[in-house]
């Protein structure tokens, strides 16, 4: 069993309650292979919500509300899940601050990019969980 960002299997989950979904996600998720994770709503962040961008180590809002705490709460529920299901794979929305792999926003909300992974990521690459971007599949 896999982990797969929420957004990708096409549910409306993201910061404009929409979505971006990938055929080979839908089709994981519909075969029962994948399981749908939205970190940012699982930690308790409304839909549609403001941006956020990681800065100076902090997750902070287009309008500058710290939301640090709800997206760590959501990256611990994710890494919760995993273990429940023994996945030991996730793909993960591109440049998301969540989901992200590899590339995310540099904090400034100018589109960017910067090294660097979403804290969701993070805590599953640091609890020995592949994480492949979604550019890569
Ligand atoms: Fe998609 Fe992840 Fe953002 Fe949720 S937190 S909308 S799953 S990229």
């Amino acid at each position: 069993m896999i982990i797969v960002s929420a957004c990708l299997a096409g549910i409306n989950c993201n910061y404009e309650g929409g979505n971006k979904g990938n055929s080979k996600i839908v089709e994981m998720v519909n075969k029962g292979q994948a399981i749908p994770v939205c970190p940012e709503q699982l930690g308790g962040l409304i839909t549609p919500r403001c941006p956020a961008e990681i800065k100076n180590g902090r997750l902070i809002t287009k309008n500058n509300v710290d939301v640090t705490a709800e997206f760590q709460k959501g990256a611990e529920e994710v890494l919760n899940i995993c273990k429940k299901y023994n996945c030991k794979k996730a793909i993960l929305k591109s440049k998301s601050p969540s989901c992200g792999c590899g590339a995310i926003f540099n904090g400034e909300f100018t589109g960017t990019l910067i090294k660097g992974d979403g804290i969701t990521t993070r805590l599953l690459k640091e609890n020995h969980i592949e994480v492949i971007s979604s550019d890569d599949i």
